[in-house]
């Protein structure tokens, strides 16, 4: 290093500047006409002048500082393929970047007094900051800028790049932008206002995130477009499609499905699709940060009669999304009704649904993220088990009055299998209700039995379900008259033993017959 010329003005480069805009800038600093005399000084060959490939090591003796701390800001590492680059530490394909005609922000280089590593991508086709396209042709000469220019603001014509007019960006072309622009730079992600997808889009490497943009965006154009697709065309098209997420993207898989021919079904591996296939398919790693993408070409996979990943996303554990077009089985499944049963509200309307084509084959899917049970009413559905606690009474005889229709389901259609909080209530009141305020007189005298009593009796007289059942059924009719009750509890309401007897006894079917088989009262169909 000691035998090396220096440059006269060596300044460090700084950790998130452009590798080229650092040799600008000591073009500038040393006052050559241009960046030749740099590259002749630290014998940098020709072939490498202006490429991803250029090596660092004798730029640092000239400027007398670590070759570790040009590396940082180098295209390539070691061992690197030739189609591969980075910049700063994102991996990227070489033709990510854009070195031989480079694109400013004049207003950031000013303000900054150097040229970020962000402004060598292709796709950085404007500042966020600024809000504003970048500079890529000199506005006095009319050629593209080049690298070879005596100053970072300067034009080889003698132009001053500051004083150029630039148009300005769309609000969702800014987000998208800084999204970009913080991915390379190492800043944290932030909160936006926007249509896009942000946090969706912050998780994706600075890779994928190109890869995103270039397959929507070309993808967009070549359909609006036959002109030759330029890189500010493609962000513009991807931030349109990618904009009121999914509304849009969803609009765009509509148009490319109007473009196969009638009658030939959807497959998501071929064309059109093929290529947002294999982007969220194969080429989006990890494969989660992809389900913003598969689970809408599921959906509309499913709308269409085809099929994508079967909603794999939706199942993988830990996944937000949950797959949102079902079949009227599985939502009825889900909600451990009939299927018949969803297929009626399905055909009343009372559960929302969409239509599904393919070929013959027409099918009705529910769209599960809206899609709930038609309730009367919003309330707690208790479970027959805790219903049942909660009154006081077996689950057995619970089941058999909701059956006979003892136990009346106003506010849930009764063919689910839960209750509805105020359908137990009004049935525990109606249960209170039947015990005389005050206990009638002869409350002392006679032999009386609480209702728990009858109902928790597991030997003897009262124990078969079917006379627990009649027992409940008498105390409602009133044909069994209750004398009073000690808890406010159903289970705590009197009953006269003498009375229970002969209505056991009247109704001698019960009484004779102990073996009745409970579920032949059980099945509510
Ligand atoms: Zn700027
Ligand atoms: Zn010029």
């Amino acid at each position: 290093m000691s035998d090396a010329v220096r440059l006269v003005r060596h300044p460090a480069a700084k950790t998130t500047e452009s590798l080229y805009g650092y040799i600008l800038r000591l073009t500038e600093e040393n006052g050559y006409p241009d960046w030749s005399s740099i590259f002749l000084l630290a014998n940098i060959p020709r072939h490498e002048r202006g490429t991803a490939h250029i090596q660092v090591s004798q730029l640092a003796e000239i400027t007398n500082q670590p070759e570790q701390a040009l590396e940082l800001i180098r295209y390539t590492s070691p061992g690197m393929s030739v189609v591969r680059c980075r910049l700063l530490a994102h991996p990227l394909a070489v033709t990510d970047l854009r070195l031989k005609t480079p694109q400013i922000c004049p207003d950031c280089v000013e303000e900054k007094g150097y040229i970020e590593a962000h402004f060598d991508l292709s796709f950085m086709m404007g500042c966020p900051i600024h809000q504003k396209t970048l500079l890529s042709v000199c506005p006095k000469c009319l050629q593209p800028l080049s690298w070879a220019r005596p100053a970072l603001l300067q034009c080889h014509c003698g132009a001053f790049l500051p004083e150029s007019t630039r148009t300005s960006l769309s609000q969702p072309e800014v987000t998208l932008l800084d999204i970009i622009r913080r991915r390379v730079l190492g800043e944290p992600d932030r909160v936006y206002h926007s249509g896009l997808p942000t946090r969706e889009l912050q998780s994706l490497t600075l890779d994928c995130l190109i890869q995103l943009i270039n397959t929507l965006g070309r993808s967009a154009s070549e359909r609006s477009t036959a002109d030759l697709v330029g890189q500010e065309q493609v962000v513009k098209s991807a931030t349109q499609t990618l904009d009121e997420w999914p509304k849009r993207f969803i609009q765009h898989l509509e148009q490319l499905y109007e473009t196969l021919p009638s009658g030939e079904s959807l497959r998501m591996t071929q064309e059109p699709f093929h290529k947002i296939y294999w982007l969220a398919a194969v080429r989006i790693r990890p494969q989660e940060n992809a389900d913003f993408l598969r689970n809408v070409l599921s959906d509309f996979s499913a709308l269409h009669g085809g099929r994508f990943f079967s909603g794999r996303a939706s199942q993988r554990k830990g996944a937000e999304h949950a797959r949102k077009f079902i079949s009227i089985r599985e939502f009825a499944r889900q909600h451990c009704i009939a299927p018949r049963t969803a297929a009626r509200y399905v055909d009343t309307g009372q559960i929302p649904s969409v239509a599904s084509n393919q070929g013959n084959v027409h099918r009705r899917l529910i769209d599960s993220r809206c899609a709930t049970l038609p309730l009367k009413d919003a309330g707690k559905i208790y479970r027959m088990e805790n219903a049942a606690k909660l009154i006081g009474i077996p689950l057995l005889v619970l089941r058999a009055l909701k059956a006979n229709g003892e136990f009346e389901c106003r506010h849930l259609p009764n063919i689910l299998s839960g209750l509805h909080e105020l359908d137990v209530a009004s049935f525990i009141q109606r249960l209170l209700s039947l015990a005389p305020t005050p206990a009638r007189d002869h409350f002392n005298t006679i032999e009386t039995i609480q209702l728990r009593d009858i109902t928790r009796s597991r030997h003897g007289l009262y124990s078969p379900i079917t006379v627990k059942t009649l027992i409940i059924q008498q105390l409602l009719s009133k044909q069994l008259p209750v004398i009073g009750c000690v808890d406010g509890t159903p289970g705590g309401l009197l009953i006269s033993v003498k009375d229970v007897q002969t209505c056991i006894r009247d109704n001698s079917a019960v009484s004779r017959d102990r073996t009745v088989p409970v579920t032949r009262v059980l099945r509510p169909d």
